[in-house]
């Protein structure tokens, strides 16, 4: 096989790879399915590598209304704030901003037969939840999340 070739082979089957990919997953989260497996509950593993979806008002944070920082339950980065926590009326955990912006991303879902906007964690590509238009000011948004994909980290008093 010529060189040139195999250079053109190898860029197809990268281009290939990251397009399956939300965005750009950091290179040591980058994990095989069975590492995850072996990390996460059965539970974190349906929803956080598999994008199911916990049932309302059963999860550990929808009602949680203490100040703290939820973290990514997979890779431990900091993602939404109590501060910008909402009582959705959902059953599921309700913020109207993220931390930074660059600490998710945001892809296209067209599961279930419609559109929706999949909230990812940019760190480890984790699923998160989904975004919808139907917030509070001053975003208009809700980030209607899993409690499992979430961990609660308390504030502490000074
Ligand atoms: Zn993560």
């Amino acid at each position: 096989m010529k060189p040139c070739y195999l250079l053109f082979l190898c860029s197809l089957v990268l281009s290939c790879a990251q397009a399956q990919k939300p965005n750009n997953i950091a290179t040591q989260w980058q994990l095989p399915d069975q590492e995850w497996k072996m990390r996460l509950s059965p539970e974190e593993y349906a929803v956080l590598r598999k994008k199911g979806t916990e049932r309302a008002f059963t999860g550990q944070y929808w009602n949680k209304k203490d100040p703290g920082l939820y973290r990514c339950r997979a890779c431990n980065t900091p993602l939404f704030s109590s501060e910008t926590k909402y009582e959705s009326g959902s059953g599921w955990p309700s913020f109207w901003q993220p931390l930074h912006d660059s600490t998710i991303s945001i892809s296209q879902d067209l599961s279930l037969g419609m559109l929706r906007d999949e909230v990812l964690c940019a760190q480890c590509g984790g699923h998160l939840g989904h975004v919808f238009p139907d917030g509070p000011r001053p975003t208009g948004l809700r980030y209607c999340l899993n409690s499992v994909s979430l961990s609660f980290e308390p504030k502490r008093e000074n």
